[in-house]
């Protein structure tokens, strides 16, 4: 349902592609539309790329995310293959290295269950083609001498691996922005408005921004926009708590993750981050006595050296949870209204393959990308 009576926003001319949210997703949207010459306008609240995308651990990480295979390992490893490429060309566009390494992960067993765990998926991922393999301790070791005595076996798939996530967010919003997306920043949409059964465009605090096509791309805000076609409680925060760690020299290359805990990310340039916590407490953006305790009790258990390293940061986001665990993207049920949420712990993963079938959907009226799995309607109404 439209209010006319709002007047229009006067900074700005209607623009093709009204884009909610100014995180990796939208900035990332942004790029592609922009590119294929739409005029685009992205409206954050706050600063681009301040919340999860900023605060991820950035491993990209199909493989050790999948407990089978399904749309979402197919998705993420088609992203993940996308990403040597996407680095290079957000370089050239803005300048910006986003501290892309092929490290491949090490998940480790620490427990009798965690190796059976690791073994079943050592086999079924091996017998579709899959890089990984089981290393026993001593071959664990071999490759990273660091590790603690209570890693009992290690599952290495060394085609994973991570990128800084405030790098990409940055070089995401300036690429945006240099292909000529327009930032409405300090802005809140609080619903999206149509005219006639479609979307006609949103309504900031007080004002209408006309557009023809409005991307939802609000990460665990999502919800909270009216008509945004995501009601809740379909798209939920779930805390994730971090701690930057500094390591110097190096004591190990790989992502080390504990099964079905927490992981260590060695970064280029020299943090660790060492996450995560994963709590449903709504959007109370705290560091906790709790959380801190886990995270680092982890963090000694893996690489016990690390101990007496300074710990550097801490802080705390909302991953954008869904019930099921998968995203929610595409079209909805309303004509010229697009999604582009629910990401949930593999947002940086899932960007580049994410902003190419949502700017597919734009600009062809359909995606190459299979999207049904991921549709809003699966929640029914
Ligand atoms: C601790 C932690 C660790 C993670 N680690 C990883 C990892 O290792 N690998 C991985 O792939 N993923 C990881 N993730 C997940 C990843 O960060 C997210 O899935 C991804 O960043 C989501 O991007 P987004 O653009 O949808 O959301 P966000 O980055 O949250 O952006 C949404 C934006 O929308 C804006 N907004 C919201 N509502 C409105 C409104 N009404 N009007 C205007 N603006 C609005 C917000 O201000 C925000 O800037 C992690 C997340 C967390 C929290």
């Amino acid at each position: 349902m439209s209010k006319p009576a709002l007047p229009p926003v006067s900074s700005t001319a209607a623009p093709d592609v009204a884009i909610v949210g100014a995180g990796v997703m939208g900035c990332a949207i942004a790029l592609r539309l922009a590119q294929a010459g739409l005029a685009v306008t992205v409206i954050e609240r706050g600063i681009p790329g301040a919340e999860a995308s900023s605060a991820a651990a950035g491993i990209l990480g199909p493989q050790w995310e999948s407990d089978a295979y399904g749309p979402l390992m197919e998705l993420g490893l088609r992203s993940r293959a996308l990403y040597p490429a996407f680095v290079d060309e957000l370089r050239a566009l803005s300048g910006i290295d986003i501290g892309f390494v092929r490290s491949g992960l090490i998940e480790v067993a620490l427990t009798e269950a965690d190796e059976d765990a690791l073994t079943t998926r050592c086999r079924w991922q091996a017998a579709r083609g899959l890089n990984t393999e089981l290393l026993s301790p001593p071959a664990l070791r071999a490759l990273e001498p660091a590790l603690g005595p209570a890693a009992r076996l290690g599952l290495r798939m060394v085609d994973e691996g991570h990128v800084n996530a405030r790098s990409l967010a940055r070089a995401l919003s300036q690429a945006a922005a240099i292909a000529g997306a327009r930032f409405l920043q300090g802005r809140y949409v609080r619903r999206v408005v149509t005219r006639a059964g479609r979307v006609s465009g949103v309504e900031l605090d007080g004002e209408i921004l006309s557009a023809g096509t409005v991307v939802l791309a609000a990460g665990s805000w999502s919800s909270l926009v009216e008509g945004g076609g995501v009601p809740a409680p379909m798209v939920r925060p779930a805390r994730g708590q971090m701690v930057s760690i500094e390591m110097r020299p190096p004591l190990f290359r790989h992502v080390i993750a504990a099964h079905g805990r927490g992981y260590l990310v060695p970064r280029l340039d020299g943090a660790v981050l060492a996450g995560s916590t994963l709590e449903m407490v709504g959007f109370r953006k705290e560091v906790t006595v709790g959380g801190l305790a886990d995270i680092l009790t982890l963090v000694r258990t893996l690489v016990p050296d690390l101990a007496a390293a300074p710990v550097t940061e801490t802080w705390s986001n909302f991953r954008p949870y869904t019930e099921d665990r998968l995203p929610v993207m595409g079209v909805t049920a309303v004509p010229g209204m697009l999604v582009a949420t629910g990401h949930y712990r593999y947002g940086i993963l899932l960007t580049p393959i994410t902003a190419q079938a949502i700017s597919e959907i734009v600009v062809k009226g359909a995606s190459s990308i299979d999207l049904s799995p991921f549709a809003a309607a699966r929640f029914g109404s």
